[in-house]
Protein backbone atom coordinates (compact mmCIF):
# COMPACT_ATOMS: atom_id res chain seq x y z
CA UNK A 1 0.00 0.00 0.00
CA UNK A 2 1.24 3.73 -1.28
CA UNK A 3 1.93 5.61 1.98
CA UNK A 4 -0.64 8.88 1.26
CA UNK A 5 1.27 12.20 1.41
CA UNK A 6 -1.04 15.21 3.40
CA UNK A 7 -0.46 18.36 3.37
CA UNK A 8 -2.15 21.56 3.64
CA UNK A 9 -5.89 23.18 4.32
CA UNK A 10 -6.91 26.15 2.63
CA UNK A 11 -9.76 28.31 1.62
CA UNK A 12 -12.43 25.18 2.56
CA UNK A 13 -9.78 22.77 0.59
CA UNK A 14 -6.87 20.79 0.53
CA UNK A 15 -4.02 22.35 -1.02
CA UNK A 16 -1.20 20.42 -2.22
CA UNK A 17 2.49 21.56 -1.19
CA UNK A 18 5.00 22.95 -3.16
CA UNK A 19 8.06 22.53 -1.32
CA UNK A 20 10.22 19.67 -2.29
CA UNK A 21 10.55 18.67 1.32
CA UNK A 22 8.76 16.08 3.52
CA UNK A 23 8.85 14.04 6.77
CA UNK A 24 7.74 10.73 7.70
CA UNK A 25 4.56 10.85 10.23
CA UNK A 26 4.93 7.45 11.72
CA UNK A 27 2.71 5.57 14.22
CA UNK A 28 4.80 5.14 17.37
CA UNK A 29 3.32 2.21 18.84
CA UNK A 30 4.61 0.11 15.56
CA UNK A 31 7.29 2.28 14.14
CA UNK A 32 5.55 2.11 11.05
CA UNK A 33 6.06 5.20 8.48
CA UNK A 34 2.06 6.26 7.94
CA UNK A 35 2.12 9.54 6.09
CA UNK A 36 4.24 11.48 4.26
CA UNK A 37 3.98 15.21 5.24
CA UNK A 38 4.82 18.17 2.82
CA UNK A 39 6.57 20.42 4.56
CA UNK A 40 5.15 23.85 3.56
CA UNK A 41 7.50 26.69 1.58
CA UNK A 42 7.20 30.02 1.86
CA UNK A 43 4.94 30.32 -1.20
CA UNK A 44 2.79 27.95 0.64
CA UNK A 45 2.11 30.13 3.72
CA UNK A 46 1.96 33.22 1.24
CA UNK A 47 -1.46 31.39 -0.26
CA UNK A 48 -3.32 29.84 3.10
CA UNK A 49 -2.05 33.75 4.99
CA UNK A 50 -4.32 35.16 1.42
CA UNK A 51 -6.79 33.12 1.78
CA UNK A 52 -7.45 34.04 5.84
CA UNK A 53 -6.76 37.43 4.71
CA UNK A 54 -9.62 37.31 1.89
CA UNK A 55 -12.10 35.76 4.64
CA UNK A 56 -11.81 38.24 7.48
CA UNK A 57 -14.01 41.00 6.17
CA UNK A 58 -16.94 38.48 5.53
CA UNK A 59 -16.16 37.05 8.83
CA UNK A 60 -15.64 39.86 11.13
CA UNK A 61 -19.43 41.33 9.50
CA UNK A 62 -21.15 38.49 9.87
CA UNK A 63 -23.64 38.08 12.41
CA UNK A 64 -22.96 37.22 15.92
CA UNK A 65 -26.02 35.00 15.99
CA UNK A 66 -24.54 33.56 12.50
CA UNK A 67 -21.50 32.96 13.71
CA UNK A 68 -22.80 31.27 17.33
CA UNK A 69 -24.55 28.85 15.08
CA UNK A 70 -21.60 27.56 13.34
CA UNK A 71 -20.27 27.00 16.53
CA UNK A 72 -22.99 24.96 17.82
CA UNK A 73 -22.86 22.92 15.07
CA UNK A 74 -19.54 22.42 15.29
CA UNK A 75 -19.91 21.26 18.80
CA UNK A 76 -22.81 18.58 17.54
CA UNK A 77 -20.26 16.94 14.86
CA UNK A 78 -17.50 16.77 17.00
CA UNK A 79 -19.66 14.99 19.90
CA UNK A 80 -20.80 12.80 17.28
CA UNK A 81 -17.39 11.72 15.97
CA UNK A 82 -15.32 12.32 18.95
CA UNK A 83 -13.85 8.59 18.84
CA UNK A 84 -12.87 9.16 15.22
CA UNK A 85 -11.02 11.85 16.09
CA UNK A 86 -9.25 9.88 19.72
CA UNK A 87 -8.48 7.40 17.21
CA UNK A 88 -6.17 9.85 14.53
CA UNK A 89 -4.75 10.89 17.72
CA UNK A 90 -3.55 7.55 19.20
CA UNK A 91 -2.28 6.75 15.57
CA UNK A 92 0.27 9.49 15.59
CA UNK A 93 1.03 10.05 19.05
CA UNK A 94 0.48 6.84 20.77
CA UNK A 95 -1.42 8.33 23.67
CA UNK A 96 -4.09 5.37 24.35
CA UNK A 97 -7.15 5.88 23.20
CA UNK A 98 -9.40 6.57 26.62
CA UNK A 99 -6.21 9.18 27.09
CA UNK A 100 -6.76 10.91 23.30
CA UNK A 101 -10.57 10.39 24.43
CA UNK A 102 -10.21 12.69 27.34
CA UNK A 103 -8.19 15.32 25.21
CA UNK A 104 -11.16 15.56 23.07
CA UNK A 105 -13.36 16.06 25.75
CA UNK A 106 -11.37 18.68 27.54
CA UNK A 107 -10.75 20.66 23.85
CA UNK A 108 -14.80 20.41 23.29
CA UNK A 109 -15.38 22.00 26.53
CA UNK A 110 -13.70 25.46 25.04
CA UNK A 111 -15.70 24.89 21.94
CA UNK A 112 -18.91 24.73 24.26
CA UNK A 113 -17.31 27.71 26.04
CA UNK A 114 -17.41 29.84 22.85
CA UNK A 115 -20.69 29.11 22.10
CA UNK A 116 -21.69 31.88 24.68
CA UNK A 117 -19.74 34.44 22.66
CA UNK A 118 -22.55 36.54 22.59
CA UNK A 119 -22.66 37.35 25.79
CA UNK A 120 -19.06 37.69 26.31
CA UNK A 121 -18.58 40.20 23.66
CA UNK A 122 -21.02 42.45 25.41
CA UNK A 123 -19.62 45.63 25.82
CA UNK A 124 -20.66 48.22 28.13
CA UNK A 125 -22.48 51.79 27.78
CA UNK A 126 -22.51 53.98 29.83
CA UNK A 127 -25.44 57.36 29.31
CA UNK A 128 -24.91 60.85 30.30
CA UNK A 129 -21.29 60.54 31.09
CA UNK A 130 -20.60 64.18 30.49
CA UNK A 131 -24.20 66.34 30.01
CA UNK A 132 -25.27 64.30 26.99
CA UNK A 133 -22.78 63.12 26.29
CA UNK A 134 -22.65 58.90 26.25
CA UNK A 135 -19.40 56.33 26.51
CA UNK A 136 -19.09 52.84 25.16
CA UNK A 137 -16.42 49.98 25.00
CA UNK A 138 -16.21 47.46 22.29
CA UNK A 139 -14.22 44.94 21.36
CA UNK A 140 -13.60 43.49 17.76
CA UNK A 141 -11.60 41.15 16.48
CA UNK A 142 -8.13 41.20 15.47
CA UNK A 143 -7.77 39.88 11.67
CA UNK A 144 -5.99 36.51 10.36
CA UNK A 145 -4.47 34.90 13.93
CA UNK A 146 -1.99 32.64 13.69
CA UNK A 147 -1.79 29.11 16.02
CA UNK A 148 1.10 27.06 16.38
CA UNK A 149 0.75 23.67 18.26
CA UNK A 150 3.45 20.99 19.77
CA UNK A 151 2.84 17.57 19.10
CA UNK A 152 1.76 15.98 22.65
CA UNK A 153 -1.87 17.13 22.13
CA UNK A 154 -2.83 17.02 18.38
CA UNK A 155 -6.41 18.41 19.32
CA UNK A 156 -6.79 19.71 22.85
CA UNK A 157 -4.59 21.99 22.35
CA UNK A 158 -5.59 24.09 18.93
CA UNK A 159 -9.02 24.12 20.44
CA UNK A 160 -7.59 25.88 23.68
CA UNK A 161 -7.39 28.72 21.06
CA UNK A 162 -9.41 28.84 17.50
CA UNK A 163 -13.14 28.29 19.17
CA UNK A 164 -12.05 31.66 20.64
CA UNK A 165 -10.64 33.16 17.67
CA UNK A 166 -13.05 32.38 15.57
CA UNK A 167 -16.72 33.15 17.36
CA UNK A 168 -15.09 36.68 18.07
CA UNK A 169 -14.72 37.40 14.52
CA UNK A 170 -11.19 36.39 13.44
CA UNK A 171 -9.59 33.95 10.64
CA UNK A 172 -7.56 31.81 11.93
CA UNK A 173 -3.75 29.59 10.38
CA UNK A 174 -3.02 26.52 12.72
CA UNK A 175 0.26 24.86 12.21
CA UNK A 176 0.27 21.68 13.67
CA UNK A 177 3.31 19.66 14.53
CA UNK A 178 4.57 17.69 11.74
CA UNK A 179 4.73 14.75 13.92
CA UNK A 180 0.62 14.73 14.19
CA UNK A 181 -1.01 16.68 11.14
CA UNK A 182 -3.86 14.86 10.46
CA UNK A 183 -6.04 16.20 13.65
CA UNK A 184 -5.64 19.57 12.22
CA UNK A 185 -6.86 18.55 9.11
CA UNK A 186 -9.78 16.28 10.09
CA UNK A 187 -10.79 19.29 12.03
CA UNK A 188 -10.79 21.42 9.29
CA UNK A 189 -13.08 19.06 7.29
CA UNK A 190 -15.30 19.20 10.14
CA UNK A 191 -15.91 22.68 10.42
CA UNK A 192 -16.62 23.10 6.44
CA UNK A 193 -19.13 20.57 7.58
CA UNK A 194 -20.05 22.56 10.43
CA UNK A 195 -21.17 25.77 7.53
CA UNK A 196 -17.84 27.85 8.18
CA UNK A 197 -17.32 29.97 5.64
CA UNK A 198 -14.39 28.90 3.92
CA UNK A 199 -10.81 30.73 4.45
CA UNK A 200 -12.33 31.24 8.05
CA UNK A 201 -9.93 28.22 9.38
CA UNK A 202 -7.33 26.90 7.32
CA UNK A 203 -4.29 24.91 8.09
CA UNK A 204 -0.35 25.10 7.04
CA UNK A 205 1.75 22.00 7.39
CA UNK A 206 5.42 22.48 8.57
CA UNK A 207 8.86 23.55 10.14
CA UNK A 208 10.78 25.79 11.18
CA UNK A 209 9.71 27.50 8.24
CA UNK A 210 6.38 27.84 8.24
CA UNK A 211 7.00 28.95 11.39
CA UNK A 212 8.57 31.95 10.70
CA UNK A 213 6.60 32.77 7.52
CA UNK A 214 4.04 33.35 10.01
CA UNK A 215 5.87 34.99 12.22
CA UNK A 216 7.26 37.62 10.06
CA UNK A 217 4.21 37.89 8.18
CA UNK A 218 2.38 41.56 7.70
CA UNK A 219 -1.26 40.20 7.53
CA UNK A 220 -0.88 38.01 10.56
CA UNK A 221 -2.17 39.94 13.61
CA UNK A 222 -1.44 37.46 16.73
CA UNK A 223 0.51 34.53 17.57
CA UNK A 224 -0.53 31.76 19.82
CA UNK A 225 2.65 29.55 20.59
CA UNK A 226 2.56 26.43 22.52
CA UNK A 227 5.97 23.87 23.05
CA UNK A 228 8.98 24.16 24.17
CA UNK A 229 10.57 26.84 26.13
CA UNK A 230 13.59 28.03 23.81
CA UNK A 231 11.23 27.93 20.94
CA UNK A 232 8.09 29.80 22.69
CA UNK A 233 11.03 32.22 23.48
CA UNK A 234 11.91 32.59 20.29
CA UNK A 235 8.62 33.07 18.80
CA UNK A 236 7.55 35.40 21.21
CA UNK A 237 10.42 37.50 20.52
CA UNK A 238 10.21 37.20 16.88
CA UNK A 239 6.56 37.44 16.82
CA UNK A 240 6.45 40.70 18.71
CA UNK A 241 9.68 42.31 16.69
CA UNK A 242 6.89 42.16 13.63
CA UNK A 243 4.63 43.70 15.57
CA UNK A 244 2.18 41.21 16.63
CA UNK A 245 0.19 40.07 19.44
CA UNK A 246 2.21 37.06 21.37
CA UNK A 247 1.19 34.53 23.69
CA UNK A 248 3.60 32.08 24.13
CA UNK A 249 3.20 28.88 26.58
CA UNK A 250 6.89 27.06 26.78
CA UNK A 251 7.73 24.42 28.67
CA UNK A 252 7.41 22.77 32.50
CA UNK A 253 8.69 21.00 35.37
CA UNK A 254 6.18 20.33 37.63
CA UNK A 255 6.48 19.29 40.84
CA UNK A 256 4.14 17.32 44.37
CA UNK A 257 4.29 18.18 47.39
CA UNK A 258 3.39 15.04 49.79
CA UNK A 259 2.92 16.55 53.36
CA UNK A 260 3.93 14.22 55.85
CA UNK A 261 -0.22 13.94 57.05
CA UNK A 262 -1.36 13.32 53.78
CA UNK A 263 -3.27 10.59 52.36
CA UNK A 264 -0.73 8.21 51.33
CA UNK A 265 -2.23 5.84 48.79
CA UNK A 266 -3.94 9.14 47.32
CA UNK A 267 -0.94 11.24 46.77
CA UNK A 268 0.59 7.71 45.27
CA UNK A 269 -2.30 6.81 42.93
CA UNK A 270 -1.80 10.39 41.74
CA UNK A 271 1.77 10.60 41.60
CA UNK A 272 1.11 7.46 38.86
CA UNK A 273 -1.41 9.08 37.14
CA UNK A 274 0.38 12.34 36.54
CA UNK A 275 3.70 11.01 35.88
CA UNK A 276 2.65 8.33 33.62
CA UNK A 277 -0.19 9.57 31.82
CA UNK A 278 0.59 10.12 28.59
CA UNK A 279 3.95 8.34 28.89
CA UNK A 280 4.93 11.84 30.81
CA UNK A 281 4.12 13.84 27.68
CA UNK A 282 2.34 16.83 29.35
CA UNK A 283 2.91 20.14 29.99
CA UNK A 284 1.27 19.38 33.11
CA UNK A 285 3.08 15.80 34.03
CA UNK A 286 4.10 15.62 37.47
CA UNK A 287 7.42 14.79 37.42
CA UNK A 288 9.11 15.86 40.33
CA UNK A 289 7.99 14.20 43.85
CA UNK A 290 9.18 15.80 47.28
CA UNK A 291 8.12 14.02 50.02
CA UNK A 292 8.43 15.77 53.12
CA UNK A 293 9.90 14.52 56.34
CA UNK A 294 9.69 10.71 57.18
CA UNK A 295 7.36 9.57 54.76
CA UNK A 296 9.86 8.67 52.13
CA UNK A 297 10.41 5.29 52.27
CA UNK A 298 6.82 4.06 52.69
CA UNK A 299 5.47 6.55 49.77
CA UNK A 300 8.17 5.29 47.11
CA UNK A 301 7.46 1.70 48.31
CA UNK A 302 3.38 2.57 47.41
CA UNK A 303 4.39 4.69 44.19
CA UNK A 304 6.94 1.20 43.42
CA UNK A 305 4.23 -1.33 43.66
CA UNK A 306 1.79 0.63 41.39
CA UNK A 307 4.46 1.79 39.04
CA UNK A 308 5.13 -2.05 37.96
CA UNK A 309 1.33 -3.06 37.99
CA UNK A 310 1.19 -0.92 34.52
CA UNK A 311 0.82 -2.04 31.01
CA UNK A 312 2.21 -0.16 28.49
CA UNK A 313 1.89 -1.50 25.09
CA UNK A 314 -0.16 -0.20 21.55
CA UNK A 315 -3.46 2.40 22.97
CA UNK A 316 -5.34 0.43 20.88
CA UNK A 317 -5.18 -2.57 22.38
CA UNK A 318 -6.24 -1.48 26.51
CA UNK A 319 -2.75 -0.75 27.57
CA UNK A 320 -2.20 1.98 30.51
CA UNK A 321 0.47 3.85 28.61
CA UNK A 322 1.71 4.31 25.26
CA UNK A 323 4.70 4.63 23.24
CA UNK A 324 6.76 7.64 23.01
CA UNK A 325 6.04 10.14 20.36
CA UNK A 326 9.47 9.02 17.95
CA UNK A 327 12.80 6.92 18.21
CA UNK A 328 14.29 9.95 18.93
CA UNK A 329 12.11 10.91 21.86
CA UNK A 330 12.73 7.38 23.20
CA UNK A 331 16.41 7.35 22.75
CA UNK A 332 16.44 10.83 24.72
CA UNK A 333 14.68 9.51 27.52
CA UNK A 334 16.74 6.27 27.94
CA UNK A 335 19.66 9.02 28.00
CA UNK A 336 18.32 11.09 30.83
CA UNK A 337 17.66 7.18 32.76
CA UNK A 338 21.20 6.27 32.11
CA UNK A 339 22.32 9.82 33.66
CA UNK A 340 20.12 9.77 36.35
CA UNK A 341 21.66 6.24 37.22
CA UNK A 342 25.35 7.07 36.44
CA UNK A 343 25.01 10.04 38.87
CA UNK A 344 24.01 7.98 41.65
CA UNK A 345 20.06 8.02 41.89
CA UNK A 346 18.44 5.36 43.11
CA UNK A 347 16.55 3.56 40.38
CA UNK A 348 13.97 1.76 41.59
CA UNK A 349 11.48 0.84 38.11
CA UNK A 350 14.00 0.73 35.08
CA UNK A 351 11.46 1.17 32.16
CA UNK A 352 14.46 0.75 29.42
CA UNK A 353 14.04 -2.68 29.99
CA UNK A 354 10.04 -3.71 29.17
CA UNK A 355 7.87 -5.71 26.58
CA UNK A 356 5.51 -3.88 25.67
CA UNK A 357 2.17 -5.10 24.45
CA UNK A 358 2.52 -4.26 20.53
CA UNK A 359 3.61 -5.30 17.50
CA UNK A 360 6.48 -4.33 15.57
CA UNK A 361 9.11 -1.63 16.61
CA UNK A 362 6.97 0.85 18.44
CA UNK A 363 9.15 3.41 20.53
CA UNK A 364 8.34 2.40 23.90
CA UNK A 365 10.46 3.26 27.53
CA UNK A 366 7.88 1.87 30.21
CA UNK A 367 7.35 3.50 33.86
CA UNK A 368 10.63 4.33 35.68
CA UNK A 369 11.12 5.51 39.05
CA UNK A 370 14.02 7.30 40.69
CA UNK A 371 14.34 7.92 44.53
CA UNK A 372 16.82 9.95 46.13
CA UNK A 373 17.33 11.82 43.26
CA UNK A 374 19.60 15.25 43.89
CA UNK A 375 18.23 18.99 42.59
CA UNK A 376 21.62 19.17 40.59
CA UNK A 377 21.17 15.55 38.29
CA UNK A 378 19.90 15.95 34.94
CA UNK A 379 16.89 14.00 35.60
CA UNK A 380 15.85 16.99 37.74
CA UNK A 381 17.29 20.16 36.35
CA UNK A 382 15.78 19.25 32.77
CA UNK A 383 12.11 18.93 31.30
CA UNK A 384 12.19 15.02 30.30
CA UNK A 385 8.95 14.47 28.62
CA UNK A 386 8.61 10.82 28.92
CA UNK A 387 7.54 8.63 32.00
CA UNK A 388 10.78 8.75 34.47
CA UNK A 389 9.35 10.00 38.01
CA UNK A 390 11.91 11.27 40.06
CA UNK A 391 10.96 11.51 44.27
CA UNK A 392 13.42 14.48 46.27
CA UNK A 393 13.52 13.93 49.60
CA UNK A 394 13.11 17.25 51.73
CA UNK A 395 12.80 17.78 55.51
CA UNK A 396 10.22 20.43 55.75
CA UNK A 397 7.60 22.28 53.70
CA UNK A 398 9.84 25.34 53.76
CA UNK A 399 12.23 23.10 51.61
CA UNK A 400 9.89 21.86 49.49
CA UNK A 401 8.71 25.44 48.56
CA UNK A 402 11.94 26.88 48.14
CA UNK A 403 12.56 24.37 44.93
CA UNK A 404 9.52 24.75 43.49
CA UNK A 405 10.30 28.86 43.50
CA UNK A 406 13.67 28.43 42.50
CA UNK A 407 12.83 26.48 39.57
CA UNK A 408 12.86 28.38 36.28
CA UNK A 409 9.60 26.83 34.97
CA UNK A 410 6.21 27.74 36.82
CA UNK A 411 3.66 25.66 34.83
CA UNK A 412 1.98 23.60 37.35
CA UNK A 413 2.11 22.40 40.75
CA UNK A 414 0.37 20.34 43.16
CA UNK A 415 0.37 19.42 47.02
CA UNK A 416 -1.25 16.79 49.18
CA UNK A 417 -2.53 17.37 52.33
CA UNK A 418 -5.18 17.52 54.85
CA UNK A 419 -4.14 20.31 56.18
CA UNK A 420 -5.91 23.15 55.08
CA UNK A 421 -3.86 25.72 56.51
CA UNK A 422 -0.57 24.53 54.78
CA UNK A 423 -2.88 24.14 51.49
CA UNK A 424 -3.67 27.89 51.83
CA UNK A 425 -0.38 28.72 52.54
CA UNK A 426 1.19 27.17 49.31
CA UNK A 427 -1.22 28.52 47.36
CA UNK A 428 -0.28 31.93 48.19
CA UNK A 429 3.43 31.38 48.40
CA UNK A 430 3.86 29.24 45.14
CA UNK A 431 5.35 31.46 41.93
CA UNK A 432 3.30 28.82 39.66
CA UNK A 433 -0.04 29.46 37.35
CA UNK A 434 -1.76 26.33 38.10
CA UNK A 435 -2.59 24.72 41.02
CA UNK A 436 -3.55 21.31 42.80
CA UNK A 437 -4.38 21.20 45.99
CA UNK A 438 -4.72 16.85 46.78
CA UNK A 439 -5.29 17.38 42.48
CA UNK A 440 -2.49 15.71 40.62
CA UNK A 441 -2.96 17.73 37.12
CA UNK A 442 -4.70 20.98 37.75
CA UNK A 443 -5.85 22.01 34.14
CA UNK A 444 -8.40 24.55 34.17
CA UNK A 445 -11.80 24.64 33.26
CA UNK A 446 -12.81 26.35 29.67
CA UNK A 447 -14.44 29.43 31.29
CA UNK A 448 -10.72 30.12 33.43
CA UNK A 449 -7.49 30.26 32.26
CA UNK A 450 -4.74 28.11 31.48
CA UNK A 451 -1.30 29.21 31.68
CA UNK A 452 1.96 29.27 33.97
CA UNK A 453 4.41 31.76 35.27
CA UNK A 454 8.46 32.41 34.44
CA UNK A 455 9.94 30.03 31.42
CA UNK A 456 6.58 28.79 30.91
CA UNK A 457 4.76 31.75 29.59
CA UNK A 458 5.94 34.40 27.40
CA UNK A 459 3.38 37.28 27.03
CA UNK A 460 0.71 38.51 29.38
CA UNK A 461 -2.49 36.52 28.24
CA UNK A 462 -3.32 32.81 29.16
CA UNK A 463 -4.80 30.30 27.20
CA UNK A 464 -8.65 30.90 26.79
CA UNK A 465 -11.44 31.77 29.74
CA UNK A 466 -11.97 35.13 29.33
CA UNK A 467 -7.89 35.92 28.89
CA UNK A 468 -8.65 34.01 25.55
CA UNK A 469 -11.63 36.65 25.19
CA UNK A 470 -9.34 39.50 25.43
CA UNK A 471 -6.47 38.07 23.52
CA UNK A 472 -8.40 37.45 20.56
CA UNK A 473 -10.33 41.10 20.89
CA UNK A 474 -9.47 44.62 20.99
CA UNK A 475 -10.76 47.36 23.23
CA UNK A 476 -12.48 50.49 20.99
CA UNK A 477 -14.59 53.12 23.31
CA UNK A 478 -16.74 55.66 21.89
CA UNK A 479 -17.98 58.81 23.00
CA UNK A 480 -20.91 60.30 21.83
CA UNK A 481 -23.18 63.41 21.63
CA UNK A 482 -26.42 63.67 19.95
CA UNK A 483 -28.15 67.02 19.52
CA UNK A 484 -29.50 69.29 20.62
CA UNK A 485 -26.46 70.43 20.50
CA UNK A 486 -25.30 73.07 23.07
CA UNK A 487 -22.41 74.75 21.22
CA UNK A 488 -19.65 75.85 23.60
CA UNK A 489 -17.94 77.65 21.29
CA UNK A 490 -14.10 77.08 20.32
CA UNK A 491 -12.27 76.18 23.35
CA UNK A 492 -8.53 74.86 22.58
CA UNK A 493 -8.47 73.60 26.26
CA UNK A 494 -8.54 69.67 26.47
CA UNK A 495 -12.26 68.14 26.86
CA UNK A 496 -12.91 68.07 30.33
CA UNK A 497 -16.49 66.49 31.35
CA UNK A 498 -19.40 68.60 32.71
P1 LIG B 1 8.43 22.07 20.06
O1 LIG B 1 8.85 23.35 20.70
O2 LIG B 1 9.49 21.19 19.49
O3 LIG B 1 7.40 22.36 18.86
C1 LIG B 1 6.30 23.20 19.01
C2 LIG B 1 5.99 23.84 17.67
O4 LIG B 1 7.10 24.62 17.25
C3 LIG B 1 5.73 22.83 16.56
O5 LIG B 1 4.66 23.25 15.78
C4 LIG B 1 7.03 22.81 15.80
O6 LIG B 1 6.86 22.51 14.44
C5 LIG B 1 7.56 24.21 15.97
N1 LIG B 1 9.02 24.28 15.96
C6 LIG B 1 9.89 23.30 16.32
N2 LIG B 1 11.15 23.73 16.17
C7 LIG B 1 11.08 25.01 15.72
C8 LIG B 1 12.07 25.99 15.39
N3 LIG B 1 13.38 25.74 15.49
N4 LIG B 1 11.65 27.19 14.97
C9 LIG B 1 10.33 27.46 14.86
N5 LIG B 1 9.37 26.57 15.17
C10 LIG B 1 9.73 25.36 15.59
O7 LIG B 1 7.55 21.30 21.13
P2 LIG B 1 6.98 19.82 21.04
O8 LIG B 1 8.11 18.87 21.21
O9 LIG B 1 6.09 19.67 19.88
O10 LIG B 1 6.05 19.80 22.34
C11 LIG B 1 6.52 19.50 23.62
C12 LIG B 1 6.85 20.76 24.40
O11 LIG B 1 5.68 21.57 24.46
C13 LIG B 1 7.21 20.48 25.84
O12 LIG B 1 8.26 21.34 26.20
C14 LIG B 1 5.94 20.81 26.62
O13 LIG B 1 6.14 21.16 27.96
C15 LIG B 1 5.44 21.96 25.82
N6 LIG B 1 4.01 22.13 26.03
C16 LIG B 1 3.63 23.18 26.82
C17 LIG B 1 2.30 23.38 27.09
C18 LIG B 1 1.87 24.53 27.95
O14 LIG B 1 0.68 24.76 28.05
N7 LIG B 1 2.76 25.29 28.54
C19 LIG B 1 1.33 22.51 26.57
C20 LIG B 1 1.75 21.45 25.76
C21 LIG B 1 3.11 21.28 25.51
Amino acid sequence: MSTPTLAHWSAGAELPGTSDRYSDVTNPATGEVTAKLSLASSSDVETVVAAATAAFPGWRDTSLARRTQIMFRFRELLNERAPELAALITAEHGKVLSDAAGEVARGQEVVEFACGMPHLLKGSHTENASTKVDVSSIRQPLGPVAIISPFNFPAMVPMWFFPIAIATGNTVVLKPSEKVPSSALWMARLWKEAGLPDGVFNVVNGDKVAVDGLLTHPDIKSVSFVGSTPIARYVYETGTAHGKRVQALGGAKNHMVVLPDADLDLAADQAVNAGYGSAGERCMAISAVLAVGEIGDDLVDRIAKRTVSLRTGDGTRGADMGPLVTAAARDRVSGYVDAGEAAGATLVVDGRQISPDASGEGFFVGPTLFDHVGTDMSIYTDEIFGPVLSVIRVDTYDEAIALINANPYGNGTAIFTNDGGAARRFQNEVEVGMIGVNVPVPVPMAYYSFGGWKNSLFGDTHAHGTEGVHFFTRGKVVTTRWLDPSHGGINLGFPQNV
